[in-house]
């Protein structure tokens, strides 16, 4: 099964995405956890991703799509695979209609995740993440058992340095502007399938396996 999780920063797609492909057996392929670990390892192109990162906007294509495509071609994708934050406009959506006939394969869903501006910015700015296993909590909608600390390997929290105000602002808008065509795009082949991403993580989880076997 191939599918891709559409939605505007902090939506719950990693949340979700991570849940699901362990579900479903699938690759959990998320370009966002791909630069931060190359920033991490402060490769040529982490250092080339960072100032944009930083800002909110989108890393340029010609470093995006190339990392993509490499992370596409690997054994464990072949299984099937969630993409989430890929693609993020029209030109990465081309990008990966000609690696998915390349490979002989296709999309089976495009999963919109619907959630309120207000909520997003509420959900952006409580997140925290364990630097090692990079598991995801919020300081209120899902906190850790001991807080400030990872319930996995007892890990300190850490906060993304761009979820402040000013570039969860900018990402909020890059999303309207470029990865919002994305909808029709997916919605004119018959693929895009609605979710109501508010609710626990456990009712959203529900209705994205409801909506994927229907
Ligand atoms: P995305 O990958 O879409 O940016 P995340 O999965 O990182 O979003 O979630 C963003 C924040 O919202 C995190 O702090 C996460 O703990 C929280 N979150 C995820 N799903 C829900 C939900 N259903 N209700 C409330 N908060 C949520
Ligand atoms: P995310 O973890 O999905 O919130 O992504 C974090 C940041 O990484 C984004 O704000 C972008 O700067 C960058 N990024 C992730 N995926 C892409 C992509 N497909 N195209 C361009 N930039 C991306």
């Amino acid at each position: 099964m191939r599918l891709i999780f559409l939605g505007p920063p902090g939506a719950g797609k990693g949340t979700q995405a991570a849940r699901v492909a362990e579900h479903y057996k699938l690759s959990h392929i998320a370009t966002g956890d791909m630069l931060r670990r190359a920033l991490e390892l402060r490769t040529e192109l982490g250092l080339k991703a960072k100032p944009f990162m930083e800002k909110g906007q989108l890393v340029p294509d010609e470093l995006t799509i190339p990392m993509f495509v490499e992370r596409i071609g690997e054994q464990d994708a072949q299984k099937g695979f969630i993409l989430d934050g890929f693609p993020r406009n029209v030109e990465q959506a081309e990008l990966l209609d000609q690696v998915l006939d390349e490979m002989g394969a296709q999309l089976d869903k495009v999963l919109k995740f619907m959630v309120l501006g207000i909520e997003l910015v509420a959900r952006l700015s409580g997140r925290r993440f364990c630097p090692v296993c990079k598991s995801v909590y919020h300081l209120v909608k899902q906190p850790p058992k001991i807080e400030g600390f990872c319930d996995k390997d007892g890990a300190a929290l850490e906060q993304r340095p761009d979820d402040n105000e000013e570039a969860i602002l900018e990402r909020l808008e890059v999303y309207g502007e470029k990865t919002k065509p994305l909808f029709d795009f997916y919605a004119g082949r018959g693929l895009l399938v609605d979710v109501d991403a508010i609710g626990s993580t456990d009712v959203v989880f529900g209705r994205l396996l409801s909506a994927i076997d229907r």
